[in-house]
């Protein structure tokens, strides 16, 4: 097996080099990693994943898609670098405008942008 290369151990790696990768995806967006970001308590818990971002009046929300009550208990305020950490596909609407939103209906798919 002498010069057999395998190239399945890329994502073995993740934590701390994956923090650090997020944190830089963020910085060239000219995020910092703190910059406050809502979840609903479904993405909170890790209950359901994140399938549509959206930034009303600037605030970025990492949200479930489903319904939920308009109340501040259905949401968690977190370090932005939480969402995206836990979930690189995100980096891909980093780049969202304020009071633009972008929805998928699966992790990995494709985004769809709207502005409202
Ligand atoms: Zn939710």
């Amino acid at each position: 097996m002498i010069g057999t290369t395998t190239h399945g151990t890329r994502h073995v790696q993740s934590g701390v080099c994956q923090a650090q990768q997020v944190t830089d995806a963020l910085a060239s967006k000219g995020i910092p990693p703190n910059l406050k970001a809502y979840v609903c308590t479904e993405v909170f818990n890790a209950e359901r994943p994140i399938l549509y971002v959206t930034r009303p009046d600037g605030d970025w929300c990492f949200l479930c898609g489903e319904e939920h009550p308009q109340d501040a208990s259905a949401y968690r305020v977190v370090g932005i670098n939480h969402p995206v950490s836990g979930d690189p596909t995100l980096e891909d609407v980093l780049d969202l405008g304020v009071n633009e939103e972008a929805e998928r209906s699966a992790v990995g798919g494709q985004w769809t942008r709207s502005a409202f």
